[in-house]
């Protein structure tokens, strides 16, 4: 195809915004991150926007549940998402936080860091003008329901309890951090019952979205799945 053909093609096909949300665990992060590469859009983790603001309040010494002090730092912080060959890098203040912020620490107070509205407000903005141009998967806990409510594609993602700590104590072992199984679970109960319980952007399935419970599925099946719906819109689109 002649250069300015295909850019004529590229135009008439949809840059979706893809919504992907779902409980710790549940898989959403590995399947956004496929679904991403294979359509060659961005991924934007917003998790680990809200771990980096976390490990920056930590170290910093202030109370997480000090909204009015969290707030400050979150407006004088600049948490950067770069891919180097097509690993996801975190960088908070310009250094790199990739390895950090999945310190079972950081995962233990980011419940309490993301709870409030207005650090909310801050980050919710932020996510809103990298998606804006739409070609990107993006996960979370409330991007189809707050962040893009009028995203192209909207999944939620679910999986058994036990089936996602058993999922994130292997990703623990292989970061080094040996971790027994019931502590896991008590941690990611604990952690979706204050992620689902919150006031502003609570975890939660929008009306519109399309449940994958991913107990008994293999990532690539996962996949898929959200590829298949993903091209009926974009060919859709460009019939
Ligand atoms: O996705 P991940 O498990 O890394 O997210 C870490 C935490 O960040 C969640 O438990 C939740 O408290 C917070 N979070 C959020 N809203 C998002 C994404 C993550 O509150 N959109």
């Amino acid at each position: 195809m002649k250069k300015e053909m295909s850019w004529l093609f590229e135009g008439f096909m949809r840059k979706l915004i893809i919504a992907i949300d779902g409980p710790a665990g549940s898989g959403k992060s590995t399947t956004a991150k496929l679904v991403a590469q294979k359509l060659g859009y961005l991924y934007i983790d917003t998790g680990a926007m809200y771990r980096a603001l976390t490990l920056k309040v930590i170290e910093l010494g202030i109370d997480p549940g000090d909204e009015e002090e969290v707030i400050k730092v979150t407006r004088d912080t600049k948490i950067e998402l770069l891919y180097e060959n097509g690993d996801l890098r975190v960088l908070l203040d310009g250094r790199d936080v990739t390895e950090k912020i999945r310190s079972p620490e950081v995962t233990s107070l980011v419940s309490v860091v993301s709870a409030h509205p207005k650090v909310r407000d801050e980050m919710v903005k932020k996510q809103r003008e990298l998606g804006k141009n739409g070609g990107v998967v993006m996960d979370g806990r409330d991007i189809g329901t707050v962040v893009f409510p009028d995203a192209d594609l909207k999944i939620f993602m679910s999986a058994d309890v036990k089936e996602r700590a058993k999922r994130r104590q292997k990703e623990m072992k292989e970061q080094g951090f040996d971790v027994d199984i019931d502590e896991i679970i008590n941690e990611i109960e604990e952690r979706d019952r204050l992620d689902s319980t919150r006031e502003v952007g609570p975890l939660k399935k929008a009306d519109d979205a399309f449940e994958i419970d991913t107990t008994n599925l293999t990532i690539d099946e996962q996949v898929e799945i959200v590829l298949r719906k993903a091209y009926e819109l974009i060919n859709q689109n460009s019939n």
